[in-house]
């Protein structure tokens, strides 16, 4: 990973931002910028430097880790460490405007950050910079996205061995979390989703104590964390024979699903990648039951920018990792979701989830 070249690219935004630096707390934007994978630090960026503050318990983990910053480790909390220094310094490096990530610092946080206020220090709330050099990614990442993706479809195997009439959702979910550990995995990249019969039209149904009926869809999503990078996918599985309107409603979703993965390339809005997968369902009369977005970015974060929803105008570039995920959910009856990773490439995109699209009766 190119942790310097990221952060220098972040001191070039600075001036035009019209920002003499910025704080940065937010933990995947700590790890995408100087590799640091611990929970508690604090980044200060100015044009010419760049520091890493933590506390003593993690002095040894960011000798090993953090490339690219200078590294301090404070008794006190990262946050009020980086405070007192700004204090100390800020003057001196000619740091008067200091961009913070508003939507990630608490008002107990800020208060962290008085003394460096009392030297004459502005805060402002600073554009999503690092989250908008995230939404690209390089060939690193995205080999590492890839091999989380396999691990992450290997899954499929064990929640097929699990699923049969009367066994707990819970137990299926369990199932699957320790195949993901078994196969390597860091941990889950979010609560795993086993919703079967009524509840798989719930679009976030977690496992539950519910038993799997014997009949009807169960919604599986399911995702692992390795080497910081998540994935995500989807597959509906159908216990018992399903009668017309349930395979219409699956295939309904399918071709949602293929219409959208089939729209992505570098150059188009997320929106028209949205409108793709929701102008199928709403020709199959299925519209109004696809009641979220088709999808999102995913890397060191589960969810994370481009959003692909309606009226999105973030426009796809080749390098970006996103989900197309469109569902129907039918409330009462029953509900069906697939979901793929692709990388968006120059003409087109990559699909990474390898796992097949046909309905699987159990
Ligand atoms: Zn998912
Ligand atoms: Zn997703």
């Amino acid at each position: 990973m190119d942790y310097q070249g990221r952060q220098r690219r972040l001191q070039s935004q600075l001036a035009p931002q019209r920002l003499d630096g910025l704080l940065i707390i937010h933990p995947p934007n700590i790890r995408y910028l100087c590799g640091f994978t611990g929970s508690a630090g604090a980044i200060v960026v100015t044009e010419s430097k760049s520091l890493f503050f933590t506390d003593g318990r993690y002095k040894e983990q960011a000798g090993v880790e953090v490339k690219g910053a200078r590294i301090v480790v404070a008794r006190k909390s990262p946050l009020a460490a980086a405070g007192e220094w700004l204090a100390e310094n800020a003057k001196k490096l000619g740091v008067k405007t200091l961009g913070i990530e508003a939507e990630h610092l608490s008002v107990a946080d800020r208060s962290r950050l008085a003394m460096a206020l009392s030297s004459g220090l502005r805060l402002r709330s600073a554009p999503p910079l690092i989250e908008q050099a995230r939404m690209i990614k390089d060939g690193d990442e995205i080999d590492r996205l890839r091999a989380a993706v396999l691990v992450g479809a290997s899954l499929f195997d064990a929640v097929l061995k699990a699923m049969r009439p009367g066994v707990k959702e819970a137990e299926v979910a369990a199932k699957v979390e320790y195949a993901a550990r078994r196969a390597g995995a860091e941990g889950m990249s979010f609560d795993t989703i086993i919703a079967s019969g009524p509840r798989s039209a719930l679009p976030h149904g977690r496992a539950s104590e519910a038993a799997i009926p014997a009949n009807g869809f169960v919604v599986c999503d399911f995702g692992v964390i390795l080497a910081g990078y998540c994935s995500d996918m989807t597959r509906t599985v159908r216990v018992g024979r399903p009668g017309p309107e349930a395979r219409r409603i699956y295939a309904a979703v399918r071709d949602a699903q293929q219409a959208a993965v089939e729209t992505v390339r570098a150059g188009i809005s997320a929106g028209a990648v949205d409108r793709s997968a929701r102008k199928i369902l709403q020709n199959r009369h299925l519209g109004k039951y696809f009641t979220h977005s088709t999808g999102h970015g995913v890397g060191l974060e589960i969810h994370e920018a481009p959003r692909l929803a309606a009226g999105q105008e973030d426009v796809l570039q080749p390098g970006m990792v996103i989900t197309i995920e469109p569902g129907a959910y039918i409330p009462g009856v029953g509900g069906v979701r697939i979901e793929d990773m692709v990388v968006v490439t120059e003409h087109g995109c990559q699909v990474l989830t390898p796992t097949e699209k046909e309905l699987i009766t159990i």
